[in-house]
């Protein structure tokens, strides 16, 4: 046993044989999805990664409809499927996770929540205050991609920075689709706006990563385009201990379940199936912690499972 692998994770690991066969089946009525208390469970989950100190919080998440996230999947098959995992048929609650890490010399935040751009969402900073963070504290800020529900909340209302002492790093590719003319016929217009919206203003403290690299002692960057043409995976590699900030490579556990079942988000669905390939072979083979943004449930915290087709999500 590891050391920094909490007592959960590893009772959750040292059952995981018998776990698969639960999830498998679904005989016994189980159900990774579903999550009776998710009402009341915190907005942050405190962890540790070697020496590094994690916290996930959840910006406030989103229902999402079915359909939307299933696009290619017909009712009848989806809406079984959706039942046996105890889901509702007519819409899925996702939270929307972010990590924040303190190496010990730097302060780091993997995407900014959703501000008010989205219903219900915007607590991330409100939630870091109440565990006594500043968001000034903050001198590092991952971008994995674009989408409003991961830079929504980089301008407090008044237009100002609300991570104003950070350093922003975001893949070349993102950034030049979503201010190209060409974002404008692959996504949502409302989608286009909010993201130049929210990133104009920080254009002069950008980092654009143009390869996989160790951008930060111990903590690196892999490319997995697709649901977005820039999008990326941010690594902790702490001791013997990895943790994988995958994103939105796939938005939801039953996209590893069902690897063929796509949502209506990806801009790139061919080139989504290629990331989700190698970024899910590489956290099973190596047995490391993954956070999904919108993976059920908050803290969206677990480990990945190659199964004969496509992967299982263990939570921790
Ligand atoms: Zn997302």
């Amino acid at each position: 046993m590891k050391k920094s692998i909490s007592r959960r994770t590893f009772l959750q690991l040292s059952s995981l044989a018998a776990s698969s066969l639960y999830f498998d089946s679904n005989s016994f009525g189980m159900s990774i999805y579903h999550d009776e208390n998710l009402d009341s469970r915190d907005d942050n989950y405190r962890f540790n990664l070697g020496g590094f100190e994690c916290i996930c919080f959840n910006d406030g998440g989103l229902d999402y409809k079915p359909s939307d996230f299933f696009k290619n999947v017909p009712t009848e098959e989806l809406n079984e499927v959706l039942r046996k995992q105890k889901l509702q048929l007519d819409s899925i609650y996702t939270p929307y996770t972010h990590l924040f890490v303190n190496t010990g010399k730097h302060r780091i935040l993997v995407d900014m929540g959703a501000g008010k751009v989205l219903p219900n969402n915007g607590n991330l900073p409100i939630s870091m205050r109440s565990v006594g963070i500043e968001p000034e504290d903050i001198d590092t800020v991952f971008i994995t991609h674009a989408h409003p529900d991961h830079i929504g909340g980089t301008l407090d209302d008044s237009g100002n920075l609300v991570y104003a002492n950070a350093q922003y790093y975001i893949w070349k590719e993102e950034w030049d689709f979503w201010f190209s003319d060409s974002a404008l016929e692959k996504t949502p217009e409302f989608f286009v706006k909010t993201a130049r919206e929210q990133l104009n203003p920080i254009k002069d403290r950008v980092t654009f990563l143009e390869e996989e690299s160790e951008v930060l002692p111990d903590i690196g960057v892999l490319f997995a385009p697709g649901h977005t043409p820039g999008h990326m995976v941010v690594v902790f590699a702490a001791g013997k201990e990895k943790l994988y900030y995958v994103a939105d490579t796939v938005l939801y556990p039953l996209h590893l379940e069902y690897p063929d079942w796509v949502p209506i988000y990806d801009i790139l669905p061919e080139i989504a199936a290629l990331s989700k390939n190698r970024i899910f072979n590489l956290v099973a083979e190596e047995e490391a912690l993954v956070i999904g943004q919108h993976f059920t449930p908050f803290p969206s915290l677990g480990k990945v499972v190659k199964k004969e087709r496509g992967w299982l999500w263990v939570p921790s």
